[in-house]
C-alpha cells in the first residue's frame, strides 16, 4: 500500500534490534485517517470474506482494530496482557513472546466474547517472529473460532514470521512489506 509505504518512509525510525519506531502515525500518536485508508484496503482484500469479528491484542492492535471494525461492520475483541494465572475458567489463555521487550506475557480473552460461531479478522501493527499473531490463533482455536486471515500494518518480510504463518495455511495480507532495514535504510518488498 503505497500511501502507508510513503509514510514509513517519511516518519518511521530504525532502531537497534531491528525495531521500527512509527510512533507519530501509528503506535502513540494515532493517524486516523491513515487507519481508515489501511481498514478500506483489508476490506477490499477480504472482500466477500465472511468475517463478523475483528481479534487483536493489546495494545496498539486496538486502534487499527476499532477503525477496521466500523468498515467491516462488525465488533472487535482484543486479547488482553495479563499476569500469569490459570484459576480463571472464564478465559481462554495463551503465552505470547514479545519481540519489542524479549519477555513472555499471558493474554487472555473471555469465554463470552470468542465461540464456534466466529469467522475472525486478526489485526496487528507488526509481523516479525509471528509469536503475537500464533497467540490468536490459538485462542481462536480453543474457541472452536474459525481463522478467515490476518490484516497486518507493517510485515518485517525479513524475519520469520510471515513464512511460517503462511506454510501453516493462514492468509496474511500485509499493507506494508519491509525487505530490510540495513543501516537504517528501509527498502519494500511486494
Ligand atoms: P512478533 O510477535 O510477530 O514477533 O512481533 C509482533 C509484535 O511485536 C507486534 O504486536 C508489535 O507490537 C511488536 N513489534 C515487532 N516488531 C516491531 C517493530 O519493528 N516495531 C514496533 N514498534 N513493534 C514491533
Amino acid at each position: 500500500m503505497h500511501l502507508l509505504e510513503e509514510r514509513i518512509r517519511q516518519d518511521g525510525i530504525v532502531l537497534k534490534g531491528d525495531v521500527l519506531k512509527v510512533d507519530s502515525f501509528l503506535n502513540h500518536q494515532m493517524d486516523a485517517a491513515l487507519f481508515q485508508a489501511m481498514a478500506e484496503e483489508w476490506k477490499r482484500r477480504f472482500e466477500n470474506c465472511e468475517i463478523n469479528k475483528i481479534l487483536t491484542i493489546e495494545a496498539s492492535g486496538i486502534g487499527l482494530s476499532c477503525v477496521a471494525a466500523l468498515t467491516f461492520s462488525c465488533p472487535v475483541v482484543f486479547a488482553k496482557k495479563t499476569k500469569s494465572s490459570n484459576l480463571d475458567e472464564d478465559v481462554y489463555r495463551t503465552e505470547v513472546r514479545s519481540y519489542t521487550h524479549n519477555s513472555t506475557y499471558d493474554v487472555i480473552v473471555s469465554k463470552r466474547f470468542l465461540g464456534p460461531e466466529d469467522k475472525l479478522l486478526l489485526i496487528d501493527d507488526f509481523l516479525a517472529n509471528g509469536a503475537a499473531l500464533s497467540g490468536l490463533m490459538e485462542l481462536a482455536a480453543m474457541a472452536g473460532a474459525r481463522v478467515i486471515g490476518a490484516g497486518i500494518a507493517i510485515e518485517k518480510a525479513y524475519q520469520p514470521g510471515g513464512d511460517l504463518l503462511r506454510k501453516r495455511g493462514l492468509r496474511i495480507e500485509s499493507l506494508a512489506r519491509i525487505g530490510s532495514m540495513d543501516s537504517g535504510r528501509i527498502t519494500f518488498v511486494p
